[in-house]
């Protein structure tokens, strides 16, 4: 695989490009894009997208409605919810865009699972940064950048690849690294990662290993320490050097446990249940579930996250949290989220939803 990707901002000097939302990811990319010396206008709805439209003309962002944004734009990325995006393309960006322009995403979701078809003349291109927003802001201050995948779905105008490497480049993730895939690898494995392992799979083994412990008469104080909060501490070995490091910083006892025991936790069986989430995400089934669920007002959603917020583990982690004030002091800002909600219902209850964004998982 080539990751030796180079690229430069030049294919978008002097185009206009809207970027559509300014939540955790379009702030940290229109404010690069700036810094990079592109010409950025955000489109908002006044009276609606607070706090963002509050955010983004005290950053001194030239803001307008979005249908004012996507007209005349020769770039144009959509960073709203996932969940809202067929609608906003079908009333909004169809109707408006110009010819041969090209339409960005950081997610193919909608593409892929056709809730968007898009118009044959224009191109339609993904870059997909594999981290929050506050990171891809705060890497680039620093003159970094974090690693971005990137697609080419429809090339309309012949220069698709040039202006999609140059949108990548000026929000810094051609300083890091830029792997080329497209809309359905991303899509898939992007919603395979949250479902099996970051956000799904990992919650529930912290879960059943708290309430193990717990129901055989541990305190809940050092059920938490054992199993939510070391798993940090392990999780950064990880990223910095892989099994191996991770390994070499644990004791002989714990890795001849974690060779021993470990694959009696996970074994075979939860491979094969991994095989089958991945399939419900390759046929649609998830998707398919996960829209209607939207479009209801996501009764089971909302009733899930009430069952998962109002666990043991989260009074008895909030109150252990609150003696340890230094934790939050480089800890995640709502904006900082990580993209495990896809499509939070913004329409329905903006409060809800920054509250919901906090408790990021
Ligand atoms: P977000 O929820 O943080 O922000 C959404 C923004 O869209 C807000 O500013 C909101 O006011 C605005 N908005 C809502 N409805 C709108 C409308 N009709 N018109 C204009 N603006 C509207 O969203 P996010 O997490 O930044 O996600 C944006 C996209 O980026 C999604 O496709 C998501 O899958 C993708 N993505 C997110 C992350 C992440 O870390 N958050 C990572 C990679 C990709
Ligand atoms: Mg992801």
């Amino acid at each position: 695989m080539n990751t030796e990707i180079n690229a430069t901002t030049k294919a978008l000097e002097g185009s206009r490009i809207a970027i559509l939302g300014y939540g955790s990811q379009g702030r940290a990319h229109a404010l690069n894009l700036r810094d990079s010396g592109l010409n950025v206008v955000i489109g908002l709805r006044e009276g609606k997208d607070e706090p963002s439209l509050g955010q983004a003309k005290a950053d001194g962002m030239h803001v307008v409605e979005p249908p004012e944004a996507v007209r005349g734009a020769d770039l144009i990325c959509v960073l709203t919810p996932d969940m809202i995006q067929a609608k906003l393309y079908a009333d909004v960006i169809e109707p408006n865009m110009k010819k041969h322009a090209v339409l960005m995403f950081a997610h193919g979701f909608n593409v892929h699972y056709g809730t968007i078809k898009p118009r044959a003349d224009i191109d339609v291109v993904l870059v997909a940064p594999k981290g929050p927003g506050a990171l891809v802001r705060t890497e680039y201050e620093i003159g970094r950048g974090v690693p971005c995948l990137f697609g080419i779905h429809q090339d309309a105008s012949g220069h698709a690849r040039e202006k999609t490497l140059a949108y990548a480049a000026g929000i810094g993730g051609a300083r890091a690294m830029l792997i080329e895939t497209d809309f359905k690898e991303e899509t898939e494995s992007d919603l395979f990662g949250e479902q099996a392992v970051l956000c799904g799979g990992a919650s529930e083994l912290v879960r059943y290993g708290f309430e193990t412990l717990v129901e055989a008469g541990y305190k809940p104080e050092i059920a938490y320490y054992e199993v939510m909060h070391e798993l940090k501490l392990i999780v950064d070995l990880f990223y910095e050097g892989g099994l191996t490091k991770m390994l070499t910083f644990v004791s002989e006892t714990a890795q001849y446990g974690d060779f021993t025991r470990g694959p009696r936790v996970i074994d075979a069986s939860t491979k094969e249940k991994m095989r089958g989430v991945l399939k419900e995400i390759q046929d649609g089934t998830f998707a398919k579930e996960w829209t209607a669920e939207y479009a209801a007002g996501m009764p089971n959603y909302k009733k899930f996250k009430q069952a998962d917020t109002s666990h043991q583990i989260e009074k008895v982690g909030a109150a252990l949290r609150a003696r340890m004030p230094w934790l939050q002091q480089n800890a995640a800002k709502p904006s900082a989220k990580l993209r495990v909600e896809i499509g939070e219902p913004v329409d329905h209850d903006v409060a809800q939803q920054s509250a919901a964004k906090t408790s990021a998982k």
